[in-house]
């Protein structure tokens, strides 16, 4: 596992979440069930496999774009509070981050299985959970950097600082680096020790990809080579680390700096590369409601950001509970509707010609109210 730089989110992923949060949070305060879905947009996963140099984000697999998961680091529901799988489930969280985009990686099949990472997300031992829900309609929620989870996140930790692959007996294995807690959770939550799948391929790798890269470096140490040293070291560092699309990279990484230790390295000037993305930038929180909402409290925000398209379930009921919840917040001309909902001017005609004879709302003034007997004396 190595970190990875997503970048800038998709602007089809926020559209998608501009309406979908929006009726999440009005689901969860009714009780209802939310609708997960709208968050695999094309230019999400083709910009996720891209940045992931078309590897899986936990165990740096090649996989084909198509047929894999868009995994969510915090689930989306259900999240199992133990490393194993086996154990309690919190399920008040992660749903507001289903659609957020420093939450999603682009993983295989297999370790986004119940049996692997799925939906197991403990945490450090005596964290206590972030609090449930978007903290406000107006920004995208953002994963909780405050919470502390126990698994490696490679969108943000550098897994190689927790997470180290040591040779044994049958082969090369991860395991936490120098007895690291997360590392060695992750490790196991994971699979990535899988004695059946990965191992397997780890051996492969470093048999067939590390070993013949490295045979150059001890040949021109041993025969005192400077040219062909420095060559043979590029060479390797360019092809094993540095090459963004190379697998594995963490555990060449480990095996060159176990066969090549730091004193050796040193005695002959060679300089052991890093793999994998530089710290991310702290992002900017992304303002998700229009400008034209801004003053407005909270929950008539998302009243208005769950209209969604024309062709959403729902949409009639949706647009109507949000022409109400407009008006009752202060009366509104039908010009002031359309620019707030940035609906059209016939959208928010239907709206009314069912609200006013239903006396949900009540026209005075050029303006629409709610009805006296309702109490909206304003
Ligand atoms: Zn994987």
């Amino acid at each position: 596992m190595i970190r990875v730089d997503r970048g800038a989110e998709p602007s089809s992923l926020r559209a998608s979440r501009a309406w979908r949060l929006a009726r999440a949070v009005l689901a969860r305060g009714a009780g209802d069930d939310v609708v997960f879905s709208g968050y695999d947009t094309d230019d999400t996963r083709r910009l996720l496999y891209a940045r992931q140099h078309e590897k899986c984000a936990y165990c740096e697999m090649q996989a084909q774009m198509a047929g894999q998961p868009i995994e969510h680091f915090r689930p989306k529901a259900h999240a199992v509070r133990a490393v194993t799988g086996q154990g309690p489930k919190d399920d008040d969280r992660y749903w507001w981050l289903a659609w957020t985009w420093d939450n999603l990686f682009f993983a295989c099949v297999s370790c986004n299985s119940p049996s692997r990472k799925g939906n197991r997300f403990p945490l450090a031992p005596g964290a206590e959970p972030c609090a449930e829900g978007p903290a406000s309609a107006r920004l995208a929620p953002s994963v909780p950097r405050d919470e502390r989870a126990q698994f490696v996140d490679p969108g943000f930790d550098d897994p190689l600082d927790h997470i180290e692959f040591v040779r044994e007996a049958d082969g090369w294995v991860p395991t936490g680096r120098d007895g690291d807690e997360r590392g060695r959770d992750t490790v196991a939550g994971f699979h990535l020790d899988d004695r059946d799948g990965l191992l397997g391929k780890y051996t492969d790798h470093v048999a067939l990809i590390v070993e013949p890269k490295l045979t150059p470096v001890r040949d021109a140490i041993e025969v005192g080579d400077r040219a062909a040293l420095d060559t043979a070291w590029r060479r390797a560092m360019a092809s094993l680390l540095m090459n963004p699309r190379a697998g594995f990279r963490a555990l060449s990484f480990d095996v060159i700096a176990a066969e090549f230790p730091a004193d050796v390295r040193a005695a002959h000037g060679l300089t052991l590369s890093r793999p994998g993305a530089p710290a991310p930038p702290e992002r900017a929180p992304v303002d998700d409601a229009p400008v034209e909402l801004q003053g407005l409290p909270d929950d008539v925000i998302w009243a208005v950001r769950a209209i969604g398209p024309s062709n959403s379930a729902g949409y009639g009921d949706r647009r109507d509970s949000a022409v109400e919840a407009l008006c009752a917040h202060a009366p509104k001309t039908e010009d002031e509707l359309v620019a707030l909902t940035g609906k059209s001017v016939g959208v928010i005609r239907t709206a009314l010609d069912r609200l006013v004879p239903g006396e949900r709302l009540e026209r005075r003034d050029g303006r629409y109210r709610l009805p006296r007997t309702r109490g909206g004396s304003r």
